[in-house]
């Protein structure tokens, strides 16, 4: 069965423009196949995209490098009016967008609308960032001479992207190379191919001159990466994914000194003091474990709750996921989707089983549901042992494990004993400790009394294991750029 005739019987996605299943390399669609795409919903195939060799790979270095001259010398203010023409197009088909992210992904229709928002949001960012790339001219501390600083596009740039944000994960690494100069290979997970597609030919309609973005997809990534890697004109390595792939993808980049950002798992703290207003807490904490059913790397992975607010607050959080209607992401009545995969649903069973058995109480959910799709129910544990394994790894999935705690030392102490520092969300009515708190957590990011971080306007990313770089806000934009320094005497 095709994705167009899957789609066609959907009455929601009205663009058969945006079904595109091909690689896209130097303004051409490639087709081909090898890689199935299924609904995690149902476990029917939606389409095959193609599965690109090494030659492939090469192939898409050669476009992007021949593009790069023009694209670098393009005027800022052109590369600008593309992009937001670009944010403007995902806007207006943004139901399309939404449909069929939560055809791929999963997710329901309601997170898949928020994520083509914020997605199609870091092209407007960017497209204004495009015309205020920063430089320096100052004097040598000596008075003897003057330190200019331009900064200058990296050069080719491979984009690498998790399947859990189809959308949002590209437009994060796109707006800025393109704002910057730079000319793209994006490989998108292949769990989640379709919706980079058709991002693909959103921007084509936009303007994005031929080679600039290219999209492959590949079964191979291990080859096909090592090789794109290894060719000179590649420059920059942008990735998010998990720690261990990142970590692989590191010593892989270390052999050609590539430049890399990396964006990487999290093990996210939530913690939640007596003085906290708990009704807000309980609207936060379900904001920062159940967007996307918990398949985030910003989701809160551990809440602690300090004694006098948690029998409340673990009535209220078992109350309102017990609520959750689960269902295909795309059924406009669902708030959990399914998980990704099979293998991710038997993943978080296996993090539930090993803290039942040491001593976690299920308040609702606690078992991977039956029949047909990749679904595990909302779930609350309390009494979560230290030693669990959820406690450790990301879970991924909508299971909140809740741990309680006496004193902010120890909630500190607690919310720091991870490799991970990505995110990290406090709750109280009081300001100095919020500040306090926030200086005291190893993470990158700290939300203060809110369920949500991610903004295009702010510098996301991660401490620790949890990546290098940061991604958005103003600074994102250097990620692609060189500086150069012209040491001057005039
Ligand atoms: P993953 O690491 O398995 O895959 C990410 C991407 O890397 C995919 O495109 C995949 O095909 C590719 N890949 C896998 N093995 C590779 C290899 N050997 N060489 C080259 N590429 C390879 O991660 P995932 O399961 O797709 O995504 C979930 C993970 O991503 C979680 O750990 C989550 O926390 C993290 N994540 C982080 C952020 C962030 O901004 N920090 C955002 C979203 C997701």
């Amino acid at each position: 069965m095709t994705l167009a005739s899957v789609l066609n019987l959907h009455p929601d996605f009205s663009d058969p423009a945006l079904h595109a299943e091909g690689h896209y390399i130097g303004g051409h669609w490639l087709p081909g196949g090898g890689i199935p795409v299924t609904d995690p919903s149902t476990g029917a195939v939606l389409a095959e995209v193609p599965d690109a060799s090494v030659e492939v790979g090469l192939a898409a270095v050669e476009a992007a490098a021949a593009a790069a001259p023009g694209w670098r010398a393009t005027p800022a203010r052109q590369r600008s009016e593309i992009l937001r023409r670009w944010f403007t197009l995902m806007t207006e088909r943004a139901e399309d967008l939404a449909v069929l992210i939560s055809l791929e992904n999963g997710k329901a229709l309601a997170d898949a609308r928020g994520e083509v928002a914020y997605a199609a949001e870091f092209f407007r960012w960017y497209a204004e960032e495009a015309t205020r790339i920063p430089g320096e001219f100052r004097t040598a501390p000596s008075g003897a001479n003057r330190i200019l600083v331009d900064h200058e596009p990296i050069g080719v740039s491979l984009l690498i992207t998790p399947w859990n944000f189809p959308a949002a994960m590209a437009t994060r690494k796109i707006g800025p190379a393109l704002a910057a100069g730079c000319t793209v290979i994006l490989k998108p997970a292949s769990e989640t191919p379709l919706t980079a597609f058709a991002m693909a030919r959103l921007g084509e309609e936009a303007g994005v001159p031929p080679g600039v973005v290219n999209v492959l997809t590949t079964r191979q990534p291990g080859p096909v990466v090592a090789a794109i890697l290894a060719d000179p004109r590649v420059r920059k390595l942008s990735f998010t994914g998990s720690t261990p792939v990142g970590r692989q993808l590191l010593a892989e980049a270390a052999k050609s000194v590539v430049s890399c950002s990396m964006e990487l798992g999290g093990n996210a703290p939530f913690l939640v003091f007596d003085d906290a207003d708990l009704s807000a807490a309980l609207d936060g904490a379900m904001v920062a474990k159940m967007r996307n059913a918990g398949e985030a790397c910003t989701a809160a992975n551990r809440f602690y709750v300090q004694d006098g607010i948690h029998d409340a607050f673990v009535a209220g959080l078992t109350e309102r996921m017990a609520a959750l209607r689960v269902g295909a992401g795309t059924d406009p009545m669902t708030q959990c989707g399914p998980m990704i995969t099979a293998k991710a649903v038997a993943k978080i069973e296996a993090l539930v089983t090993d803290a039942v058995g040491r001593g976690a109480r299920v308040r609702t959910g606690g078992a991977a549901m039956t029949g047909a799709g990749n679904f595990y129910p909302p779930t609350v544990l309390d009494n979560v042992p230290a030693d669990a394994a959820m406690a450790r790894e990301e879970i991924f999935g909508p299971v909140a494990a809740i741990y309680r705690f006496s004193e902010e030392a120890e909630a500190i102490r607690l919310a720091n004993d991870t490799e991970y520092g990505l995110a990290a969300y406090v709750y109280t009515a009081d300001l100095k400790r919020a500040l306090r708190v926030g200086r005291s957590l190893e993470s990158g990011m700290v939300a203060l009394n809110r369920g949500l971080m991610s903004d295009p306007a702010a510098p996301f990313g991660g401490a620790k294991q949890s990546g290098l770089g940061r991604e958005g806000g103003t600074t994102g934009i250097l990620e692609f750029m060189e500086a150069k320094y012209y040491a001057v005497d005039f």
